[in-house]
């Protein structure tokens, strides 16, 4: 049989798709691209319908034009700012957009760059921090304070030997409150970061609050302690859905902000943004020129190179949305999120963490179920995921292990529509639970299986890689 798929052959009678794909050695012979490009494809089909991943942040719907440059991008590299000026113009013009957006005090002269997500952005605004306190005389192991935070914090802490002081969550308070920042700080503490929508529950901390916390503190001591604002996901929200929530460079102590581009910034996966306040905000310590590309350019980033149409397509979007168009699409799906919500109490046995309101937190919806309730979030996680929804359940951070939370995150592309049909599912599958009650997860705990009562941490590090935190 001619390797080469033919008029007259079908691409699965051909011998590389007969003979499966090679998975554990480098592959000795070539096979055409169709038939490799089949192979890939079709085991990519188990991934699922990106869209009804309801657990991620990141963007699952982009729209052709972007699409395209996309393509048209594949060969630019973010970092050859000589050999692709362009590119590195669109990038600076999103820096001072963005810096505007979030109301820099000079946004033509803010400092930023791109990254490849707020993981980076958030390691940078942290490496910032850390060498301004030790340039300031800082001495000994520096520390910052945060309440439940996203992986990259902890990375952050580990990877750069940064100890990070968690305030746990006490009683009813699901977010860091302001009364209990000023007692985790000290004279070697180099930020406080607030998260501008949080992981867990989709809430906003309150920067305002601890912004005020931290200058009682400054007045009595004399500490001057600098917050960073994490709005990985409410930094391209608030400015069009909340403009009078005040978050951001307004407060003279926010010294850096991070936020995923591709994330509510609509972007592409594969773009976060790291901006600081003023250009003394970022130690010229952290900047390097380098000349090998030609002409001489600054980098701070931990990559060198990257690729670049994750920018341009930011870019994009925001001259071709604007300020009203991310204030119509962002609020299209906060009103799915409340449409959700408001489905979702009417099914009884649920307890809103957060309802989509703009004013307290991301588009999203989080729960947790009432006592009583004959089956537990996790069960209906499953359930759910046999209609092809992911939907995330897992413990809430120290001290609230106890309480598992269900979320949806409500991302671009979530419909009306879509909303009831997931409303529908959720109907049917506690139906199913009722009529079914789930011995099912007992067999699955005994085949070590990814369940809730595994150990608390298995679970947690399970939970949290499944609810797409990690
Ligand atoms: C997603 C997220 C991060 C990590 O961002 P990536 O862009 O995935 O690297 C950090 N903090 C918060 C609050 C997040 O939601």
């Amino acid at each position: 049989m001619p390797d080469r798929p033919t008029e007259s052959d079908d691409l699965f009678a051909q011998p590389p798709l007969e003979s499966g794909a090679p998975k554990t050695t480098f592959p000795e012979s070539e096979m055409f691209p169709q038939a490799a490009y089949q192979i890939v494809h079709d085991e990519l089909l188990i991934d699922g319908v990106s869209r009804m991943n309801l657990a991620t942040f990141c963007t699952t719907w982009v729209d052709d034009e972007a699409r395209r440059l996309m393509n048209e991008s594949l060969d630019k590299n973010i970092v050859d700012k000589d050999e692709y000026p362009q590119t590195a113009e669109l990038e600076r013009r999103c820096v001072r957009m963005l810096a505007d957006l979030w109301h820099a005090p000079g946004p033509a002269g803010a400092m930023g760059t791109s990254t490849t997500g707020s993981s980076e952005a958030a390691m940078l605004g942290g490496l910032a921090a850390k060498f301004r306190w030790r340039k300031g005389g800082g001495r000994g192991i520096p520390n910052f304070v945060c309440g439940p935070v996203q992986v990259c914090w902890e990375k952050f802490a580990r990877y750069f030997d940064v100890d990070i002081r968690q305030i746990p969550l006490r009683g009813d308070r699901l977010t860091m409150h302001p009364d209990d920042v000023a007692a985790h700080c000290d004279e070697n503490t180099i930020m406080v970061v607030p998260t501008f929508g949080q992981t867990f529950t989709g809430l906003f901390e309150d920067v305002a609050g601890v912004s005020r916390a931290l200058d009682e503190l400054q007045a009595r001591t004399g500490l001057d302690i600098p917050l960073h604002v994490d709005a990985a996901s409410g930094g391209f929200l608030a400015p069009f859905t909340a403009p009078d929530l005040v978050w951001d460079f307004r407060l003279p102590r926010v010294r850096s902000i991070n936020a995923s581009g591709h994330k509510t910034g609509l972007a592409p996966l594969g773009v976060g943004w790291a901006i600081w306040r003023e250009a003394a905000d970022l130690p010229a310590e952290l900047v390097f020129d380098v000349d090998y590309l030609g002409g001489d350019m600054a980098t701070f980033n931990l990559n060198f190179s990257r690729p670049g149409g994750q920018v341009v397509t930011s870019y994009y979007e925001f001259i071709r949305l604007g300020r009203v168009g991310y204030a119509r699409v962002q609020s299209a799906a906060y009103a799915a999120a409340r449409r959700l919500a408001a489905g979702i109490a009417e099914l009884g046995p649920f307890e809103l963490m957060h309802d989509g309101d703009p004013l307290h937190g991301i588009a999203a919806v989080s729960w947790t179920l009432r006592a009583g309730a004959t089956f537990n979030l996790y069960d209906l996680s499953d359930r759910l995921r046999t209609r092809g929804w992911l939907v995330a359940a897992y413990p809430l951070p120290a001290d609230r292990q106890d309480e598992t939370v269900m979320r949806v995150l409500v991302r671009h592309g979530f419909s009306h529509d879509m909303a009831d049909l997931l409303l529908a599912d959720l109907r049917r599958a506690m139906d199913q639970i009722d009529r079914h009650p789930p011995s099912v997860s007992l067999t699955r705990q005994e085949a070590g299986g990814f369940t809730h009562s595994a150990t608390p941490a298995v679970a947690t590090a399970q939970v949290r890689r499944a609810a797409g935190i990690d």
